[in-house]
């Protein structure tokens, strides 16, 4: 990685096998965001550069092996970047929680878990039947189901989890034999650029993965317009997702959006029967909410408690919340680090000043907290924030806020409990908390969200699909759905006895 630094402070596009500056000249400053200081300086790739990414993607794609690569080799290459990664370990960790601001644990169990993805996809690819024989009724008739690559493909990636984003993309397309341009987040380029870098380690051939450093509104929207782009695979807001959508329509691409959430978290009063169980269900309410600053799109920031045992429920959660240590990420000790710009954190601002215009009780944080040694002033924290008598006519409770904020309602029954989670236009993910194994099945079949977590908050399983109910997108990412993404379905029908049909007589 050594001779990388000198390349992150420029030459950050990838085409064609080559590292190159924008055509344009144009650079941007990456900051840590704990002292809003520059660290790092990328190129501002604009249009003309995504135009020679898609066309070296494009002929890698139709004149390259990585097509026609066997499945096992493909496999082998994934496995390979894996050992890359665990090698890596440290140096991407760090970078990632510099870049981001996540602490530099996160950092590095997010770089555990990009090696885990590389290798599911080397893993559900080299052990797959080449195709699927169907039955046509006929000894003279061989027909054959197999998956072939769809072609160039263009990710675009979002700033909260910048290298595992573009994991759950980068891995199954490369298992599938496609080659790609990536975007990955302007604020956040650092380890999808390393990692481009490992590709090359690894040996895969030049052209097949590419990289474009620069906005959404010029390199994003350009990858999704363009016509030689097979699939655009996005993750982000929906606001940018809404765009990618309409851009990629008129050349009818293949769109895969995986966009934000407002995940319930149902917190029933039999779960907090016990001391252990009370206390699991509020050291698990707090992770739902505040890890990363609440910048996930998993995070469970409506926590949804049975009317009983909330007084008790949200005390403990808002004494708790008060504890924790916020500041840079790579300090030691720090639990939680800042929000990775000014605008996200005076977005959340926003939110709070109108939930508490709109009534909210705050029961905790709703400020931004005292510089101190391991917090400098222009550091962009924001206190764990506790926002208790909400309810579903209030923003904060409707939008995403993507902060530390958590909104508390509370429900007197099953039925109330359900219909609370379920009022919500995205369907990402949500939790439900109960001793009783009926209940709990109940609830989980009733909840109108793509990941259901029972007793449990955020894990998720690469063998897994993830994605989104309604608003929160299109498609699915990880499991076998994840790699069905990447792939075009072909069915070969053979007739080993051609005749003549003779349905037209002359
Ligand atoms: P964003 O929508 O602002 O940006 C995401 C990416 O899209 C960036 O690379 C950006 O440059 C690009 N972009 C912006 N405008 C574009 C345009 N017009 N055309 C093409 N590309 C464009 O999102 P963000 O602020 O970076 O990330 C936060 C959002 O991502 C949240 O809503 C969060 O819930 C969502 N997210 C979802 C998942 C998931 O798995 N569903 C995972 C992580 C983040």
């Amino acid at each position: 990685m050594a001779d990388s630094t000198e390349r992150r402070a420029r030459d950050t596009i990838h085409a064609g096998g080559e590292w190159r500056a924008a055509v344009s000249g144009a650079t941007r400053e990456i900051l840590d965001p704990a002292d809003a200081l520059p660290f790092a300086v990328v190129a501002e790739g604009d249009e003309k550069d995504t135009d020679l990414a898609v066309a070296a993607a494009r002929r890698a794609f139709d004149a390259g092996p990585w097509p026609h690569t066997p499945a096992a080799e493909r496999a082998a290459l994934l496995r390979r970047v894996a050992d890359l990664l665990v090698r890596d370990r440290e140096t991407l960790g760090l970078l990632e929680s510099r870049d981001a601001g996540k602490t530099v644990e996160e950092g590095r169990v997010d770089i555990d878990c990009v090696a885990d993805a590389f290798r599911y996809f080397a893993d559900l690819v080299a052990g797959e039947a080449p195709g699927r024989v169907v039955d046509a009724g006929s000894p003279d008739i061989h027909s054959v189901v197999v998956h072939e690559p769809v072609g160039v493909c263009a990710m675009i990636t979002p700033w909260n989890y910048p290298l595992l984003q573009a994991s759950w993309k980068i891995a199954p397309a490369l298992a599938a034999g496609n080659t790609f341009v990536i975007k990955p987040s302007e604020i956040t380029p650092l380890t999808t650029v390393a990692l481009i870098e490992l590709l090359t380690e690894a040996d895969l051939p030049a052209g097949v993965a590419n990289i474009v450093t620069g906005p959404g509104h010029t390199v994003g929207a350009r990858l999704a317009e363009h016509p030689d782009v097979d699939l655009v695979s996005f993750t982000g807001g929906l606001a940018s997702g809404t765009k990618v959508a309409q851009a990629a329509a008129p050349s009818v691409k293949k769109v895969a959006l995986e966009l934000g959430g407002k995940n319930p978290n149902v917190v029933f009063a039999d779960a907090c029967a016990t001391e252990e169980g009370f206390d699991t269900a509020v050291d698990q309410a707090l992770n739902a909410a505040f890890i990363h600053s609440g910048q996930v799109c998993s995070a469970g920031a409506r926590l949804i408690v049975e009317e009983s045992v909330r007084d008790r429920f949200v005390t403990e959660l808002a004494r708790r919340a008060g504890r924790i240590r916020l500041g840079r990420g790579t300090a030691d000790g720090v639990e939680c680090g800042p929000l990775v710009s000014e605008q996200q954190r005076a977005k959340v601002e926003a939110y709070v000043e109108s939930a508490l215009k709109e009534g909210a009780v705050l029961r905790s944080g709703g400020k931004r907290p005292a510089p101190c040694a391991e917090r400098p002033e222009a550091g962009y924290f924001y206190e764990p924030t506790v926002l208790d008598r909400c309810h579903r006519e209030m923003r904060v409770v409707r939008e995403e806020v993507f902060g530390p904020v958590l909104t508390v309602e509370t429900f007197r029954t099953e039925d109330e409990a359900v219909t609370l989670a379920n009022d919500t236009e995205y369907g990402l993910a949500g939790a439900v908390w109960t001793a009783d194994a009926g209940r709990a099945r109940r609830v989980a079949g009733r909840l109108r969200h793509g990941t259901v977590w029972i007793n449990d908050f955020h894990p998720y399983l690469p063998q897994a699909e993830w994605g989104g109910f309604g608003k929160s997108g299109v498609g699915r990412e990880l499991g076998p759905a994840g790699l069905a993404e990447y792939r075009e379905t072909k069915h070969v029908y053979q007739n080993l006895a051609p005749r003549p049909v003779r349905w037209f007589a002359g």
